[in-house]
């Protein structure tokens, strides 16, 4: 059935009015949020404590610190593991920047490893050919909400001597053989971002059951101390600190959308898992699966362009057809978005192999043997890097069935009308949006 695009102005598929934005705010959170503001200790004080205690209860980790950010946990990882100056820390070719720059962040090397073609995840099959002399951990990106198979990541760790950090800043919730994301590793790293499943505008919370990696972590958290603030300090730098810590406010809005978490994940993964049945047999589109392993959050749902099926081999024109395809879902009033269209290799921190300047830490005697950021290398990231679209909010609680329901019909509009989409004019009609805008 040919169906005028919103884009060419049809009616769009969803009617943006009737969507709740992330995340969804009420009295609940006004009343956690004054509270902190009115309380006499603004900076790390009893909401701080709390949040730390709710969410390791929640998550079932031993030790929590509330941080600033995602990325700030994941520096903390790092060092809690002791990997020092020059070492090799694995990670995944395809993620946010600070999967990786958190490595830097210790003067540490990153070792790429290429993902897998289905989960997106970095290939546990590719690994053991990635680990140098020099290799100290590993870090698991549970990207998407999706966790990778830690049982034989584990199994690599434990046989090579390697720490295990995951990356589970997208991931609160997302289960492995029902285990929860942040219990797979040493320790991990959780993200509060506004994007994130669970946010307090921003923050993060770094977790692990190890009292010797979270003393480490911790000092590092604040200042260098061996003491919280919460305990009698002596002010005095035990190592090298960063100031990682959040205030009250945040932390108290934290808890009151922590507090809501089970009815948000819940929602999300009745609409992922309604949204991947209902479009079974899509035209044109390639879509996301869940491992037997896994339970998905659906933090980012997955949509690919089948260039196979169309023909289409230049990695050129394939990426204007992603980025014209992207635009007119978005006209349909789906939050549709390239997530992230360069891999890790290719950004030029990395490849430039300069991060400090005088090229360090890759200048570090003996740490750049062995070090190969070629992008042939990454195939399968490169591949799924021009081909991805991904929604990552309208799915989000409390839009349910019904708008995902309408999120099916404008994705099926799109793919089915594929032949409609002319990357030309529609790069020309945004255009003429941005001059009038
Ligand atoms: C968001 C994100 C981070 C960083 O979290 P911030 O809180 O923004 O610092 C790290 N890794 C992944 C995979 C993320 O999605």
């Amino acid at each position: 059935m040919s169906e005028k695009l919103a884009i060419y102005g049809g009616t769009p598929a969803v009617n943006v009015n009737e969507v709740v934005s992330w995340p969804p705010v009420d009295k609940s959170d006004e009343k956690m949020v004054l509270d902190a503001l009115y309380s006499k200790v603004q900076s790390r004080g009893t909401h701080n404590l709390k949040l730390e205690e709710e969410f390791s209860a929640w998550n079932g980790n031993k030790f929590a610190l509330f941080t600033n950010s995602g990325t700030a946990a994941l520096h903390m990882c790092l060092v809690g593991c002791g990997i020092g100056a020059g070492d090799h820390v694995l990670v995944t070719a395809y993620s946010w920047s600070s999967s990786a720059t958190c490595i830097l962040h210790h003067d540490a090397i990153p070792i790429f490893v290429d993902i897998d073609p289905e989960t997106f995840l970095m290939d546990p099959d590719k690994i053991e050919a990635a680990i140098t002399p020099r290799t100290k951990a590993i870090i698991v990106v549970q990207l998407h909400g999706l966790c990778n198979d830690m049982d034989k990541i584990n199994a690599i760790a434990k046989k090579h001597g390697l720490k295990v950090i995951e990356d589970a800043c997208q991931a609160h919730g997302a289960m492995y053989k029902g285990r929860k994301a942040g219990t797979l590793g040493d320790c991990a790293a959780f993200s509060f971002n506004q994007n994130k499943c669970l946010s307090c505008g921003e923050g993060g919370m770094f977790v692990t059951d190890s009292q010797e990696i979270f003393d480490n972590a911790a000092k590092l958290w604040s200042f260098g101390e061996t003491s919280r603030p919460e305990q009698s300090r002596d002010y005095h730098a035990y190592a090298l600190g960063w100031m990682y810590r959040n205030n009250e406010l945040t932390a108290a809005y934290a808890r009151s959308q922590l507090a809501k978490y089970d009815f948000y994940f819940k929602t999300l993964r009745e609409n992922g898992e309604y949204l991947l049945k209902a479009l079974q047999g899509t035209p044109n589109l390639l879509l996301p699966y869940e491992p037997e392993y896994a339970t998905h959050n659906w933090y980012n749902f997955n949509l690919r362009l089948d260039f196979a099926k169309l023909g289409i081999t230049d990695p050129v024109q394939q990426v204007k057809l992603r980025d014209a395809v992207a635009a007119a879902l978005r006209d349909e009033g789906i939050v549709a978005s390239v997530w992230q269209r360069f891999i890790l290799p290719e950004m030029t921190v990395f490849a430039a192999k300069n991060a400090y300047g005088q090229g360090y830490p890759w200048s570090i005697p003996g740490a750049d043997e062995g070090v190969d950021y070629s992008l042939e290398k990454f195939p399968n990231a490169l591949e799924y890097s021009r081909k991805h679209i991904s929604i990552v909010q309208t799915l989000r609680a409390p839009n349910g069935l019904d708008i995902t329901e309408k999120v099916n019909q404008g994705i099926r509009k799109v793919f089915e009308n594929i032949d409609q989409i002319d990357p030309d004019r529609i790069a020309a009609i945004l255009e003429e949006r941005r001059k009038k805008a």
